[in-house]
C-alpha cells in the first residue's frame, strides 16, 4: 500500500509505469502474508517489485511500449515472472520502456517519454528508463530491466542505480519478448550490489523452455558479497577514456580506481583494441534480427490491425505503419536492408566477424585480469529531446554497453558520485557467468 500510495502521488509526474496492478498487487501481498504467517522464510516473500513491460504476464497488458501490442494481454507468464511470483515477490505494475526496447532515452515508447527522477527535464537513459526511474523514486525496491546493448547498465548510470545484465544464457529469455535474441539478456535494477544479488539469484538459472539457456548450476550470489578483494586483478581499457568521455564523468571513474587500490586491487592498463568497431557492428547485427523477430506483427494474428484495408498486403503495410514508432520502422529498414541478397556479404557477414575480434579481445583480457572497469555512459543524464533528430548521435550513447552483449559476458553498472548533481555511473565487466564475482566487487566498492 505504501509504495502503491508512492505511484498514485508521483507516477504522473514521472511515466515510468505503463499498467499498475493495484489489485493483483495486493492478492499477491495477501499470499505472501499468509506464508510468512506459517513461518516461511524467503529473502523475497512480500518484496514488491515492478516488471519491465516486455516481460509476458498473464492476464495483464504486455505492451512493449508500442501501440501494436497496446490491446496484447498475454496468455502466458514469462519464467522470469513466474520465478518472482513463486518466491513470493508482488508485483506493484509494469515498466514504461523504450518501444521494443530500441532506444537510449526512453523517448521511443508510444505512452510518452520518462523522466529522470533526479532532474525531470532529463531523460532517465533506456531502454530500461521505466524500471530506473521507478527504483529511483522509490516507487519499488527493484525492478526487472533487459539489457541488449546497453539497456540495464546506462539507465542504471544515469539514476544512481546498480544494474546488472548476467552472462547471456543465464537467465530465462521465455516470456521476454525478443528485440535482438543473439544479444538480449534479462536482468534486476536495484538500489544496492546486495539488493541486486538476492533477486538476480532466483531469476537465473537453466529454462528448458529457452533454447539458449545454460545448463549450469547458479552461484550463490549473495553468499559471496562479502568475499575480499586484496589481490583481483582490475583491467583499465584504454579506449574506453578516449575522447568523447566527459571531464566530469573521467574524474568520478578514476577516483572509483583510486579507491579500488585502496581495497587492495591491482590496477593494470589493458587494450580492447577493436572496441571502437562496437557500435557499428551492433547497428548491423541488432536491427537484422529485430527484423526478423517483428516480421510476426503483422496484424493478423494479434496486435494492432488497421481498419478499412481492401487488400493482404494493404493490410500489412498499414498494420505495420501504424502500429510501430519511427525507431522500429528505421531498425525494421536497415535489418532487412543488411539481410538481404547483395548486402548480406557486406554488412551482416562482415559484422559477425567483427563480432568475433571484439569477443576475442575480452577473451585476451580475463587472461591476465578478472574484471574490466571502465565508465557505463559518456556522460550525465541528457536533456529530454536532446538526440531526437540524430539517430546516429543517440546511438553513441551505447559506445561502452554494446561490447559486452556482443561478447555475451556479464556486465553491472553501480554508482560513483555527481557531476552537478547528477549521477554517473562506473562499470564492471566480467568473464562468462562471473556475475557473481562482479556483485562482490561492487559490494565492496558500495
Ligand atoms: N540503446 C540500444 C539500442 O537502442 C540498446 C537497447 C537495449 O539494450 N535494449 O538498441
Amino acid at each position: 500500500q505504501h509504495f502503491l500510495k508512492r505511484i498514485d502521488r508521483l507516477d504522473p509526474q514521472l511515466n515510468s509505469l505503463i499498467t499498475v496492478t493495484a489489485a493483483r498487487a495486493m492478492r499477491q501481498a495477501e499470499l505472501a502474508d499468509a506464508r510468512l504467517a506459517k513461518g516461511e522464510a524467503g529473502a523475497l516473500l512480500g518484496i514488491p517489485l515492478i516488471q519491465k513491460d516486455i516481460f509476458c504476464t498473464q492476464g495483464v497488458r504486455t505492451s512493449c511500449a508500442s501501440q501494436m501490442l497496446d490491446r496484447f494481454i498475454a496468455p502466458y507468464d514469462a519464467t522470469i515472472v513466474q520465478k518472482l511470483d513463486a518466491a513470493g515477490m508482488v508485483m506493484l505494475g509494469k515498466a514504461n520502456m523504450d518501444e521494443f526496447a530500441m532506444g537510449s532515452s526512453n523517448e521511443t515508447s508510444w505512452y510518452g517519454p520518462v523522466k529522470n527522477p533526479w532532474d525531470v527535464t532529463r531523460v532517465p537513459g533506456g531502454s530500461s528508463g521505466g524500471s530506473v526511474a521507478a527504483v529511483a523514486a522509490a516507487l519499488a525496491p527493484v525492478a526487472t530491466a533487459t539489457d541488449t546493448g546497453g539497456s540495464i547498465r546506462q539507465p542504471a548510470s544515469l539514476t544512481n542505480l546498480t544494474g546488472i545484465k548476467p552472462t547471456y544464457g543465464r537467465v530465462s529469455r521465455f516470456g521476454m519478448i525478443a528485440f535482438a535474441s543473439s544479444l538480449d539478456q534479462a536482468g534486476v535494477v536495484a538500489r544496492s550490489a546486495e539488493d541486486a544479488a538476492v533477486v538476480l539469484r532466483e531469476m537465473s538459472g537453466f529454462d528448458p523452455r529457452d533454447s539458449t539457456s545454460v545448463e549450469k548450476p547458479v552461484d550463490d550470489y549473495v553468499a559471496g558479497l562479502n568475499q575480499s578483494i586484496k589481490g583481483l586483478r582490475i583491467g583499465i581499457p584504454s579506449e574506453y577514456f578516449a575522447e568523447g568521455l566527459a571531464p566530469g564523468a573521467r574524474v568520478l571513474v578514476e577516483a572509483a580506481i583510486q579507491k579500488f587500490k585502496e581495497l587492495g586491487a591491482v590496477i593494470k592498463e589493458i587494450s580492447l583494441p577493436n572496441s571502437p568497431l562496437s557500435v557499428p557492428t551492433y547497428y548491423v547485427v541488432a536491427p537484422a534480427e529485430a527484423s526478423s523477430n517483428l516480421a510476426r506483427l503483422d496484424g493478423v494474428r494479434y496486435g494492432h490491425r488497421a481498419d478499412g484495408v481492401k487488400t493482404l498486403e494493404d493490410l500489412y503495410k498499414k498494420s505495420r505503419g501504424e502500429g510501430f514508432g519511427a525507431e522500429v520502422q528505421r531498425r525494421i529498414m536497415v535489418g532487412t536492408y543488411v539481410l538481404s541478397h547483395g548486402y548480406y556479404d557486406a554488412y551482416y557477414l562482415k559484422a559477425q566477424k567483427v563480432r568475433r575480434l571484439i569477443c576475442d579481445d575480452f577473451k585476451a583480457a580475463f587472461k591476465d585480469v578478472d574484471v574490466v572497469l571502465g565508465p557505463t555512459a559518456t556522460d550525465v543524464a541528457f536533456k529530454l529531446g536532446t538526440n531526437a533528430d540524430d539517430p546516429v548521435a543517440m546511438y553513441l550513447n551505447d559506445i561502452y554497453t554494446i561490447a559486452a552483449n556482443l561478447a555475451g559476458i556479464p556486465a553491472m553498472s553501480l554508482p560513483c558520485g555527481f557531476v552537478d548533481g547528477l549521477p554517473v555511473g562506473l562499470q564492471l565487466m566480467g568473464n562468462y557467468f562471473e556475475e557473481g564475482r562482479l556483485l562482490n566487487v561492487a559490494h565492496q566498492y558500495q
